[in-house]
């Protein structure tokens, strides 16, 4: 048995992982038999961990020991409280790591050893950092984070190779805008520029649609419970996927504390989330200024992650790049098979080999300098050594100088960030060195700035009147788990109960059913407690009855969730403001969106 190398997308909302099998990079799919995870984690009272499907069912019965969205915190010492425990999105990644990989080895009935996991363009070393230790506690090598817009355009690339075409990635997930233009030449792909929003994805779209719904239902967001306003966002991300199908969907809301519904067509969503397509045009127009390139000179658009399914994206996208067209292909998996080929890539692969992957240094990286002119300042200046976008690997000099006169040590401080002072960007590592005496500006300091395509920042200082040289090779442990933390966790790790793959589709059948239990009254409920309590039986006596009765119960649970979604229309008091919105205004912000959602009214 080898050991095998996998490619994963650990993305916001969903995960997915690949392997280069058969010349070709094949998703793997989970004990669902289902290629996207959700990327949610929850504990039960007893320390089970769930992950994926049962636990995104979680997110509404048990909102307090369940947690999604982390990859957003990656990095940074936020912390989760599931339960009784304290967890970091570094943790948290590594459950959902930990269930790829058991999926994978599933699969592939074979271990696998090493993982490359690709990052949004614009995580911070902190972030990858973060995803590397996720992936050691998760069990896996992680030699390799690439880029998601590479991984992107090497998975279009691999499908419609193209000669010298400029690329741009559009990369709209769950919870983050990335924007990347990407060069293809040969076998050779590399990255001109990347931009982006990491505040800014799907889940926007469905907290203003959950607002929406809140106001025209002159609801007051602050007297809802933690459980209802799960069950109002649910539905708006349902609403919003409707809406992708067909130019108007009905928003319905059906729990303990309230019974409503709303009308929202695809141009209210236009109008009330102006502020998000807003932001959505600046990392466009930012990465065509930064590489120097056209709107027009772009040969291809690739459009990745759930949000660009969106017809409203689409036509806001074709109409600021101005273009007829954009090919929408597979948009959810584009990262997950890239991935799989950066996987192929190094497992050296005789079919993927001749395939170079380039890369790009997201943020700028150089280092503090006294601000002279402006002394009553406290901040220093940055002082750019490599900047943003610079292609991979790159090592760059600067000469710096002594600022004061007989100054006897020359502190040099490495930051990361495009933040004009040093206070506002992030320290990465400081240096210094004894210098001799001498008038301001005569003792030179050469700084040299070596980074490679893993992400490794190697900083080489040199005084040439002294001679001295020192060496710095910066890996950021200054947020996040030290190696002794992670010793520790994976000692802990070893005892944890991680649900097992075979009981997934029971406890996912099992935690639906419990959602369903508090969203419903009456009868209802009744009837589902007694199924859920029924199952219990079967799961713990009647091993081979399970398969039937799950297969029953998923039955009767869509069942119920379709008469949840009618049962609304009984109750219509709750509408009798119907006349709330306003048609002047509504021809107001029509005009102001002439252009680009005209197509979508014809
Ligand atoms: P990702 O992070 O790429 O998995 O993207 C997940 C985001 O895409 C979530 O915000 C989903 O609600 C959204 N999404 C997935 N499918 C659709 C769809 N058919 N229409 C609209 N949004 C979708």
């Amino acid at each position: 048995m080898g050991k095998r190398i996998i490619g994963i997308d650990l993305g916001t909302t969903n995960s997915l992982a690949a392997v280069w099998e058969n010349g070709e990079s094949r998703l793997i799919p989970n004990a669902f038999g289902e290629y996207l995870t959700p990327s949610v984690v929850s504990v039960d009272d007893d320390g089970t961990i769930y992950v994926g499907k049962a636990a995104k069912e979680r997110l509404i019965s048990y909102p307090e020991k369940t947690a999604s969205v982390f990859k957003r915190h990656m990095g940074t010492n936020k912390e989760y409280f599931l339960g009784k425990k304290r967890y970091m999105p570094e943790e948290l990644s590594a459950f959902v790591l930990k269930k790829l990989k058991e999926d994978a080895e599933r699969y592939l009935g074979e271990e696998v050893e090493e993982a490359i996991i690709s990052v949004p363009a614009y995580f911070n070393d902190m972030a990858r950092n973060a995803t590397k230790r996720a992936g050691r506690l998760a069990g896996l090598k992680v030699e390799r984070i690439i880029n998601e817009p590479s991984a992107a355009a090497l998975a279009g690339q691999k499908q419609n190779p193209e000669e010298d075409a400029v690329v741009m990635v559009f990369d709209f997930g769950g919870g983050t805008l990335d924007v990347s233009l990407v060069e293809c030449f040969d076998n050779v792909i590399e990255i001109l520029a990347v931009s982006g929003d990491n505040q800014l994805g799907g889940e926007d779209f469905d907290n203003m649609i959950a607002r929406y719904f809140i106001l025209r239902n002159h609801l007051e967001a602050e007297k809802l419970s933690a459980e209802t306003f799960a069950v109002i966002k649910k539905s708006a991300e349902k609403c919003k996927r409707d809406l992708t199908d067909h130019k108007s969907a009905e928003m319905v809301v059906n729990c303990a504390e309230i019974s409503a519904k709303t009308e929202i067509s695809r141009k209210d969503v236009t109008e009330f989330c102006l502020e998000l397509f807003d932001r959505m045009r600046k990392p466009v127009f930012r990465v065509l200024m930064d590489a120097k390139v056209s709107a027009d000179s772009i040969n291809n658009i690739i459009l990745v992650g759930g949000s660009c399914k969106m017809p409203v994206v689409q036509q806001y996208l074709k109409h600021i790049l101005k273009r007829k067209d954009i090919e929408t292909r597979e948009p959810d998996r584009m990262i997950a098979l890239g991935c799989g080929v950066c996987a192929g890539i190094k497992e050296r692969n005789e079919d993927v080999k001749d395939m170079l992957l380039t890369d790009i240094c997201p943020f700028s990286l150089g280092v503090g300098i006294a601000n002279l002119k402006y002394p009553e300042v406290e901040s220093g200046l940055m002082s750019f050594i490599i900047p943003r976008n610079s292609s991979l690997p790159i090592s760059k000099e600067e000469v710096y100088v002594n600022a004061f006169d007989n100054q006897e040590i020359l502190h040099m401080n490495i930051y990361q960030g495009e933040a004009m002072y040093t206070k506002d960007n992030i320290l990465l590592g400081q240096m210094q060195a004894e210098i001799p005496p001498k008038p301001a500006g005569q003792v030179a300091c050469k700084m040299r700035f070596t980074y490679d395509i893993n992400g490794v920042l190697e900083v080489n200082m040199h005084i040439p009147l002294t001679g001295e040289q020192k060496q710095l090779v910066i890996v950021n442990n200054q947020l996040g788990m030290t190696e002794d933390d992670i010793r520790k966790k994976l000692e802990e790790y070893e005892k944890l109960k991680l649900n097992p793959a075979e009981s997934d589709e029971n406890r996912y059948v099992l935690e639906w059913g419990e959602r369903l239990y508090m969203q419903c009254s009456g009868e209802f409920r009744d009837e589902i407690l007694q199924r859920i309590l029924y199952f219990d039986h079967v799961m713990s006596q009647d091993l081979y009855q399970i398969p039937k009765v799950r297969k029953y119960l998923t039955v009767f649970f869509a069942y119920v969730e379709k008469i949840m979604e009618t049962y609304v229309n009984i109750d219509s008091s709750i509408f009798e403001d119907e006349d709330w919105y306003d048609d002047e205004e509504d021809e107001e912000t029509d005009r102001e969106f002439k252009g680009w959602n005209e197509e979508d009214d014809e």
